[in-house]
């Protein structure tokens, strides 16, 4: 099926048809309708801006001059560009460590940390067969504390209790401590988010960083931030080294094009995506399936 892209490409060239040969200033037109599509679909302006240069110098050689169908031809390149930037196959959790693997979850408020914590820990225990032991270090909502222990419960995972007068780095250091002498084989970090991005949080998170040597640094961050998700991502990539990202509430009506800019951005592998509220809804990242639905 022929995207909406692919279609309003095709109406280009129809307007051209008459022309000998596409020009230049013809591949500039449709350079326009590449670039749309992706601020409608919310990618970040940098990232689209470097993302058309790219598309422009493999546009304007003989692949989409020299072609007889350039419209095509151009969203071919498109599609191949986006499959390079999102990453190609799925990228699973990297649990190759002396147990247990840590996983430190990264991100602002609101953005599912807990719920996707818990989700992970389910997709450990049934699809790898992990024991796995969750932590929160959110000492400043005791009602995230109290929420890791509810859905870690649906999970089927052990929970080790915190509380909200420890510091984030003794908490992370007990659950260590703990789960080295009871054999787990992989412990979840929970952290506390904020609003926005703050000089605090960002210390807070690189101590616990340090403190844990996470063998996975998951990003997680909401596809309907949109342009905001570019900037999140930044600041979270300059203060850790990110090993994933996980995007939540996929399921929303947003067309996804965070994606692209939080990968773009990072570098790191999207590896899962979230699909719904429930303790199931969370699905290994498909990056081919996504890139067609950021095009629409
Ligand atoms: P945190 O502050 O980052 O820990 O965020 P929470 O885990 O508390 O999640 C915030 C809200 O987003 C909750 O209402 C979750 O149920 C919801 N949520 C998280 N992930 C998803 C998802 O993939 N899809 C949908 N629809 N909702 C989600």
């Amino acid at each position: 099926m022929a995207s909406a892209l692919t279609e309003k490409l095709s109406r280009l060239v129809k307007q051209i048809s008459g022309q000998a040969r596409i020009t230049e200033s013809n591949v500039a037109d449709m350079l326009r309708e590449v670039r749309m599509a992706l601020l409608e679909a919310d990618v970040a302006l940098p990232v689209v801006r470097d993302f058309i240069a790219r598309v422009k110098d493999k546009a304007l050689g003989q692949e989409v001059m020299g072609s007889l169908k350039p419209g095509q031809a151009l969203v071919g390149i498109v599609n191949r560009e986006l499959a390079a930037t999102m990453g190609e196959g799925v990228a699973d959790l990297n649990l190759a460590t002396q147990p247990p693997a840590v996983i430190l979850m990264a991100g602002l408020q609101g953005a599912g940390k807990t719920t996707t914590t818990a989700k992970l820990a389910r997709h450990l225990i049934t699809k790898r067969k992990k024991k796995v032991l969750t932590v929160s270090a959110d000492v400043y909502r005791p009602a995230a504390i109290e929420q890791l222990k509810t859905v870690s419960a649906q999970a089927g995972a052990e929970w080790f209790p915190s509380t909200p007068d420890q510091k984030p780095v003794d908490i992370a250091r007990a659950a260590l401590d703990y789960a080295k002498k009871h054999y787990f084989d992989v412990l979840l970090v929970d952290t506390a988010g904020r609003l926005a991005i703050d000089e605090a949080l960002m210390r807070e998170i690189t101590e616990l960083h340090a403190v844990l040597n996470p063998v996975e640094t998951l990003f997680v961050v909401d596809a309907m931030q949109g342009q905001d998700a570019a900037n999140t991502a930044k600041a979270f990539k300059e203060a850790l080294p990110l090993t994933g990202i996980i995007l939540t509430k996929t399921d929303g009506d947003s067309r996804g094009g965070a994606a692209l800019s939080v990968r773009a951005i990072t570098g790191a592998p999207i590896k899962f995506a979230g699909t719904s509220e429930k303790i199931d809804g969370l699905e290994v990242f498909d990056a081919e399936r996504h890139a067609g639905r950021i095009l629409g």
